[in-house]
């Protein structure tokens, strides 16, 4: 059994592509540790209480749980869209208080955090291993926290932040307020895989503060946490961490209108994981073209009957437990439909049937076989979507009155807002 916690999303705006890229990653990990025959515990965590959730509830003036409940589902319907796994326990920090505040009774009857004002602090000075996973210097830290009230060292992050108008809050023994972000993922850990658990995931930059921090709490609460870490890198455009402004463009919904969701999983999928990725639209339609390539030869042949699969090449075994080398593991899987064409054109049926079932094999364990059920189903949907949204555009676009036309144009858009499929 390998048990693995992965720091999912923060439902506040619908995914983009950086968030999504930690999912397929983590996924691929999930797969072949399943292929290699462990059974896997895969926890992920649904952040749904956090200052830029509450941020926005205050400035549309409308409850914390209207803004989560439509992005949590976007994430969902966007994680299956991708062909992810679900996990085996998804669970929400608001669905964990009492957890979260008997890890911080723990901590303050040990003197690892302090009460100041009805705000609770995690003292860093108490924990002289801290800096240990990311490198940063305690001494060299300054506090990032806004709500500093009583704190006795800036250095100290909040485990608990007492009640302010407009907010969301929860009883305590400190008096009413919320918890802290980086809280959550140490109780739910514990809770779901117990003290000690194998893999704890995510993107790089959650390693400072949030994974830092955690670590920190949790092993000061006496948890030996995460044998190993594991961090993805981030997606970048022109050398930038995507910001606000990119949001819309990088969105995985505008995205899934230029290419197909497993073309975009295998754009994701071929990156090492460890490396940045520069995002480009003219880069993910590339690899949309490198995928059909696969894809054509898989699908040269009927899928026959669920037998076993076929074994996977050595190459391709050797790159995938090479810390998970997928771009490695690709050229596998491109050499076979290399050597599956040869076999075509020599008229060697039976080796390009190998062939065939090889490339098969090695994308399943990818999450990319087109035969699966779940793309199938899905490009069916999609085309007939497409088509249809083709002949709406078209049929907008004949109207004479322009301001008919835009008028249409806009009842597309919209319905398009609200479209799982395209
Ligand atoms: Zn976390």
């Amino acid at each position: 059994m390998v048990s693995i916690y992965l720091c999912g999303p923060t439902v506040v705006v619908p995914p983009h592509i950086g968030q999504i890229r930690s999912q397929v990653n983590f996924d691929i990990l999930h797969r072949w540790l399943r292929h290699t025959g462990y059974r896997v515990r895969f926890c992920r965590n649904v952040t749904d209480i956090e200052d830029k959730i509450i941020g926005r509830s205050l400035a549309e003036g409308i409850q914390w749980w209207r803004v989560t409940e439509p992005v949590h589902r976007a994430f969902d319907r966007t994680f299956a869209a991708l062909g992810c796994l679900p996990p085996s326990v998804e669970p929400r920090a608001t669905g964990h208080i009492p957890e979260m505040i008997e890890l911080i009774q723990q901590l303050v009857a040990t003197g690892h955090a302090y009460e100041a004002d009805g705000n609770v602090y995690f003292s860093v000075g108490s924990f002289p291993t801290y800096g240990e996973l990311s490198g940063v210097r305690a001494e060299h830290l300054r506090s990032t926290e806004e709500h500093d009230r009583g704190k006795r060292d800036p250095r100290d992050f909040a485990l608990w932040k007492r009640a302010k108008p407009g907010e969301p809050i929860w009883p305590a023994p400190w008096g009413e307020g919320r918890p802290g972000w980086h809280l959550e993922c140490s109780a739910m850990a514990r809770k779901y895989l117990g003290r000690e658990f194998d893999i704890h995931g995510g993107g790089s930059n959650l390693i400072f503060p949030h994974h830092e921090n955690e670590m920190a709490q949790s092993k000061a609460a006496g948890d030996s946490f995460a044998r190993f870490w594991v961090h993805n890198g981030p997606v970048t455009q022109k050398g930038e961490k995507i910001r606000k402004e990119m949001r819309n463009a990088l969105a995985v919904q505008t995205l899934l209108r230029r290419v197909r969701p497993i073309e975009l999983r295998y754009y994701l999928a071929a990156a090492h994981y460890r490396s940045p990725m520069e995002f480009s639209t003219a880069a993910v339609e590339e690899s949309a073209t490198a995928f059909q390539r696969l894809e054509r030869f898989a699908l040269r042949f009927p899928a026959g009957p669920q037998g076993p699969p076929a074994p996977l090449p050595s190459q391709f075994r050797q790159a995938m437990d090479q810390d998970l080398n997928v771009p490695k593991a690709l050229a596998a899987a491109h050499a076979a439909v290399t050597a599956g064409y040869a076999a075509l054109r020599d008229g060697d049926q039976p080796a390009a049937l190998r062939k065939n079932a090889e490339v098969r094999a090695m994308l399943g364990v990818l999450g990319l076989d087109p035969h699966d059920p779940q793309w199938s189903a899905e490009t069916r949907v999609r085309d007939v979507a497409m088509a249809v949204l083709r002949i709406a555009r078209n049929l907008a676009s004949a109207e004479r009155d322009r301001d008919q036309a835009a008028a249409l144009h806009r009842r597309i858009d919209a319905a398009l807002e609200n479209c799982a499929v395209l």
